[in-house]
């Protein structure tokens, strides 16, 4: 079968920036998937062809000598020509389309299920929640997290399963009236294992498995948000004989941070400056997710000002930039004076100069909001 011209399986214009390309393989990646599609050989050529030319596109050595010489750049090269690539490599795309969210391993359910071969049991996920503080989220971090798990006990011994021949699909035949009727579904004996067991230990439960602790460590990028779920691969529960293991999913979990605000990949901080620095100008402390910085205040500032310090947020979780640090200046008026104050005060009022006298640079609230947000 001839090849299609990658362009056009992923829908996008030769002139494609690498974040369209990224774009339209994560739609095509969701619409195949075959978890979305099983049992679909169809969709499965569509979600290889689309991973293939992902593999090429997003790579600019591999897409310039694909632009020269098309399909032929690669033809005997290793891993195209032939079958193409396999559901592992396809895979491990995925922490990079997903941002890392998916570990690099599959998807639940996908084991054994491609290749018309049998499917294999998978074993129950597991579930945890982190809480990171800001300062974790922002820089990225990786967690030692201590997990119970069932394990495969040792000693557990198995046997072909005598109902199923193994096969973990018991086939049954029915008349109807049009005629005899196939259908499979899962051995109920096994499971769909194709495997019971035939020694197990005392401590080991009816499949064979015990619990035990383990220390498993999560890698957290940088930019993660609260409630996010990462997976890691194979740290849930195992399951019994020939299965695979489920997967640790992870829920993120934010810390309030005492000082600064999240919204997005942008932070705020409200700082309170005196009325005598508000008008003299200073230079203060304030906190940011890498550390404390030093930020000078001009002589006359406003209340309601906004200074932004670029690339002070979190970074984002594609990768892609790095949120701002919003500082919100605000203006500290005392409450009670005594009697020396209040005469000063009384005589500055009295003063023209203090008269307010905005300029067109001293934009209200919701002007410096609107600029904010377009
Ligand atoms: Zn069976």
């Amino acid at each position: 079968m001839a090849k299609r011209d990658y362009y056009e399986v992923l829908g996008v214009s030769k002139q494609a920036t690498a974040a369209e390309i990224k774009k339209a393989y994560r739609k095509m990646a969701l619409k195949y998937h075959p978890d979305k599609n099983p049992d679909d050989k169809d969709a499965e050529a569509k979600f290889k062809e689309a991973a293939e030319a992902y593999e090429v596109l997003s790579n600019a050595d591999k897409k310039a000598r694909y632009d020269q010489f098309g399909h032929q750049a690669f033809e005997g090269a290793r891993g195209f020509g032939g079958g193409g690539m396999n559901m592992d490599d396809i895979f491990s795309q995925f922490g990079d389309i997903f941002g890392g969210a998916f570990g690099g391993g599959g998807f639940s359910g996908f084991g054994g299920g491609f290749g018309g071969g049998q499917r294999r049991v998978k074993g129950s996920n597991l579930r945890i929640r982190v809480t990171l503080t800001l300062e974790e989220i922002a820089n990225g971090v990786e967690k030692k997290i201590k997990v119970k798990r069932k394990i495969q006990a040792p000693g557990t011994t198995y046997k072909t399963c005598g109902t199923c021949n193994g096969t973990g699909q018991v086939t049954r035949i029915t008349n109807t009236i049009l005629g005899r009727m196939q259908t499979s579904a899962p051995c109920q004996t096994c499971g769909g294992a194709g495997q019971t067991i035939d020694k197990k230990p005392a401590d080991a439960d009816a499949q064979g498995l015990k619990v035990a602790e383990e220390t498993v460590s999560v890698k957290i990028p940088a930019g993660v948000v609260d409630g996010m779920q990462l997976k890691v691969t194979g740290k849930g529960n195992d399951a019994p004989g020939n299965g695979i293991s489920g997967d640790l999913l992870v829920a993120i979990q934010e810390e309030e941070h005492p000082t600064l605000k999240r919204e997005g990949d942008n932070l705020h901080y409200d700082l309170y400056v005196s009325l005598p620095d508000a008008v003299l100008g200073t230079s203060t402390e304030i906190d940011t997710v890498t550390g404390k910085v030093r930020i000078k205040i001009e002589a006359g500032v406003q209340s309601g000002k906004i200074l932004r310090l670029r690339g002070k947020g979190i970074p984002s979780i594609n990768g892609y930039g790095k949120g701002d640090l919003l500082v919100h200046v605000n203006v500290w008026t005392p409450k009670t004076l005594n009697k020396q104050q209040k005469e000063f005060f009384e005589n500055m009022r009295e003063d023209e100069h203090f008269a307010p006298k905005p300029e067109s640079s001293d934009k209200s609230f919701f002007e410096k909001v609107k600029d904010m947000f377009s």
